[in-house]
């Protein structure tokens, strides 16, 4: 199979080349040029995330050497569970799907391992070291971290901005050390941002690095999250033939947008309905069919706060025709008083704790019943409660139980470096 950019389809490349390349070189997304056919038989017999993604994936790195070992990759990639968990007390059928079970607690944990796998086997004999920029809003960072620790290919180079990550996402950026550098930036995330693209434009550190980036865009992260969507569908479909409905938290859309491919490709995904926080741009494109990307706003679902979401485009490439491609997804926006207001109450009255994020797809799954939806629900759970304790704790009135994996990393010792948000700071850095 080969990827095409979203903006000329004449530069074609197979999976290894797409993933390594990141961002195509015309500034487009790569996708696939065609997509492949699945029905649900065959995966009969197939339970385990590794098994379904190894099959799934297949026919994504048709032709490229990954193909190969792509039982393997998965096999380490998805090495914790992706639960769908019943909501007993909800209002109409509802499930949970859990993808907070990694060691950073939250879905990004899935699309890094799987990358940091690829690139090992893709960087098998390079002879220069793999430098990987990532500027964060708070959990890309401590998922890529922990993804290529102690890889002995690969230096990481994390940029989050100081004082604007919760607590315990802040430690897990910060608690690696090794091959891992972190730099906490006197800046917002557009800062972060702004310096991991001037650094890969500039010469100097060009000169002393082989520079790569490890963000949302790469179809290497957007593959594995299918496989989630996919293991949940089936799992719902083999229970009672139906298709289940998802509800997602949508930020950068790259979460969504992979379940937009699982079922374009023929996974049984019945209606996916997107959560937004109060960044309206996508709730107000798919009403008024007018893209306007603007300035962020910050919210409590802070990985969710994206004005400009980079995977719409490659939506508007899957389904140019926009009547075509508002049929195809729903998408509700949720203010950080039904945000604080959702955590409340269903807290109490399912008994369930939410992260900020998460909560935003509760709450459009209630909007939803009000509005007579039915059907079976899944409200896709991004991160655990427990990494955004300081916002919920005082809502909810008691403590949230740190998991296992979270509870190792908060007890290690901090290793990070304040920066100042300009390319000259970075760079002293990083050549230092
Ligand atoms: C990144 C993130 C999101 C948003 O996902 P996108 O793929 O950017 O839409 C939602 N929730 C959490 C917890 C995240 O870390």
């Amino acid at each position: 199979m080969h990827y095409i950019s979203t903006r000329n389809a004449q530069h074609r490349v197979l999976l290894g080349e797409a993933i390594a390349q990141g961002i195509a070189p015309d500034g487009g997304l790569f996708v696939p040029e065609s997509f492949p056919h699945f029905v649900p038989h065959q995966f009969d017999g197939e339970t385990d995330l590794a098994e379904i993604g190894a099959r799934l994936i297949a026919p994504f790195a048709a032709g490229d050497p990954l193909a190969e070992e792509l039982p393997e990759i998965c096999r380490a990639a998805f090495d914790f569970p992706a639960p769908l968990v019943p909501l007993p007390e909800a209002p109409a059928p509802a499930c949970v799907l859990e993808l907070f079970h990694g060691p950073t607690s939250a879905f990004k944990d899935f699309g890094a391992r799987f990358l940091a796998e690829c690139l090992a086997r893709i960087r098998r004999g390079a002879t220069k070291k793999l430098t990987v920029l990532v500027a964060t809003s708070g959990d890309t960072g401590g998922a890529v971290a922990a993804a290529f620790h102690n890889r002995p290919w690969v230096d990481v180079a994390v940029l989050y901005p100081k004082g604007l990550v919760s607590q315990r996402q802040a430690q897990q950026l910060a608690c690696w050390g090794g091959n891992v550098r972190t730099f906490a930036v006197h800046g917002t995330f557009d800062d972060c941002q702004r310096m991991v693209k001037e650094a890969f434009r500039d010469p100097a550190l060009n000169e002393a690095f082989q520079l790569s980036s490890a963000n949302s865009i790469n179809v290497g992260r957007l593959l594995p999250q299918m496989v989630y969507y996919a293991k949940a569908g089936l799992e719902m479909w083999r229970r009672n033939g139906r298709r289940a409905n998802f509800i997602i938290p949508a930020g950068n859309l790259g979460n969504a947008l992979a379940c937009i491919w699982a079922r374009h490709v023929g996974l049984p995904i019945g209606e996916i309905a997107l959560a937004t926080n109060a960044n309206q741009t996508i709730t107000d494109f798919l009403r008024s069919g007018e893209w306007q990307p603007r300035a962020s706003t910050p919210t409590l679902a802070s990985a969710m706060d994206v004005g400009n979401p980079s995977n719409m485009e490659r939506l508007r490439a899957l389904h140019p025709e926009f009547d075509e491609l508002q049929a195809q997804i729903g998408a509700s926006s949720v203010d950080d008083i039904e945000i604080r207001a959702t955590i409340r109450r269903d807290s109490h009255e399912l008994g369930q704790v939410w992260c900020p994020h998460t909560a935003t797809a509760a709450k459009v799954f209630r909007r939803l019943l009000a509005r007579g939806a039915r059907g079976e629900w899944v409200i896709v759970s991004t991160a655990h409660p427990a990494k955004f304790n300081d916002v919920v704790e005082p809502l909810i009135g008691r403590t949230v139980e740190i998991p296992a994996s979270l509870a190792k990393l908060l007890a290690l010792p901090r290793h990070e470096q304040e920066l100042e948000p300009s390319l000259a700071a970075l760079r002293s850095q990083l050549l230092a």
